[in-house]
């Protein structure tokens, strides 16, 4: 395994998706919404969004203005194990469209990725830290860090966390 950083991926074709935005499990997202269970085995809260700092973790976008989301608890981890944190978020009330595609070093991040810094962490297979990976990074540094986690052999997918309060935005795979 290698212990360092490997050397950069190839940014050279800006336009080749290298990384997806994956959003949260449907199944998910329609159990909360229906009043199922969370991840903590709660039915989710239900507020008004003001129209910022609502990130919907299904359709990657912030929850409009006067529109209502849910507040649920979420475990971004297939498995159950010290690794598999459970945490706050946010979903659109009603369904929303799922936000799906590969993305680009150079291209657009999804909506929510609003804010001015965020942590990325790559995992490995085993959905454990992989440690030095992690670290906060300006917004416009986001796709290029994660293709250069994503190039690492150990590195099986990367959260983008909140920097000031690591609740779980998306999750990035390699495309
Ligand atoms: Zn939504």
């Amino acid at each position: 395994m290698p212990d360092t950083i490997l050397a950069e991926a190839d940014h050279t074709s800006l336009d080749v998706p290298v990384i997806r935005f994956v959003p949260l499990d449907p199944a998910f997202a329609a159990r909360v919404r229906a009043g199922g269970p969370d991840d903590n085995g709660q039915s989710a809260e239900r507020a008004v969004s003001g129209g910022t700092g609502t990130p919907c973790r299904q359709c990657l976008r912030q929850v409009p203005a006067g529109a209502a989301y849910l507040i649920c608890a979420h475990r971004p981890f297939a498995g159950l194990h010290a690794y598999a944190e459970t945490g706050p978020i946010f979903l659109c009330a009603d369904a929303c469209p799922e936000s799906l595609g590969a993305a680009t070093p150079g291209g657009d991040l999804p909506a929510i990725l609003s804010s001015a810094t965020y942590a990325l962490r790559g995992y490995g297979a085993d959905e454990r830290i992989v440690y030095g990976t992690g670290g906060v990074v300006p917004r416009a540094g986001i796709a290029a860090r994660a293709a250069d986690l994503l190039a690492r052999a150990d590195v099986a997918f990367v959260h983008v966390r909140s920097a000031a309060n690591t609740c779980f935005q998306v999750r990035i795979d390699r495309a």
